[in-house]
């Protein structure tokens, strides 16, 4: 557990999952209650996109200065880290339910291949490593095989994005 570090609790909280959802599904107890890895504006969303050409985001952009600490979703096992082609500096993480996340183009990272992940430990620093035009975090989902779009997967936008959950709670 070189280098990680714990976040406040609270963070814990940021976002609960809806039941049903895909989060919902690895939640165990406690701060492994899924959530967003940083609560900032979601700037690209999942899905398919026009670069140049047709391309497939398989995740989501999010809007974060350099050096933003980035938390793991959940609970789990760090799968790799270290640099990837576009990617630059990044983490996947294994979790419960054959779940993959993955953080891409971070300016530090605080884990290595390996270490045991607790939610809400801060996994490394936003930045704009690889292939990025400026900082942001890149983030995926995967479920038993297949990417899925954090929206859905965590029961809406984070909470500083304005636009209006597609899961509005009471
Ligand atoms: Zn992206």
């Amino acid at each position: 557990m070189t280098g990680v570090t714990r976040a406040a609790g609270v963070a814990c909280l940021m976002r609960l999952a809806p039941a049903g959802s895909v989060a919902a599904a690895l939640v165990v107890a406690g701060c492994a209650i899924p959530h967003w890895p940083v609560d900032a504006p979601l700037t690209s969303p999942f899905g398919l996109r026009w670069e140049g050409g047709p391309d497939l985001h398989r995740g989501v952009d999010l809007r974060v200065d350099e050096g933003t600490p980035i938390q793991a979703m959940t609970h789990g096992r760090v799968r790799f880290a270290g640099t990837m082609s576009g990617f630059g500096n990044v983490v996947w993480l294994d979790h419960p339910g054959e779940a993959i996340t993955v953080y891409a183009h971070l300016s530090r990272i605080d884990v290595a291949t390996g270490d045991a992940i607790s939610g809400g430990n801060v996994i490394g620093l936003s930045g704009q490593s690889g292939n990025a035009t400026g900082p942001h975090l890149h983030f995926e989902i995967w479920r038993r095989g297949r990417e899925v779009d954090p929206v859905i997967a965590l029961g809406g936008w984070p909470s500083r994005d304005s636009r209006p959950s597609p899961n509005p709670r009471p």
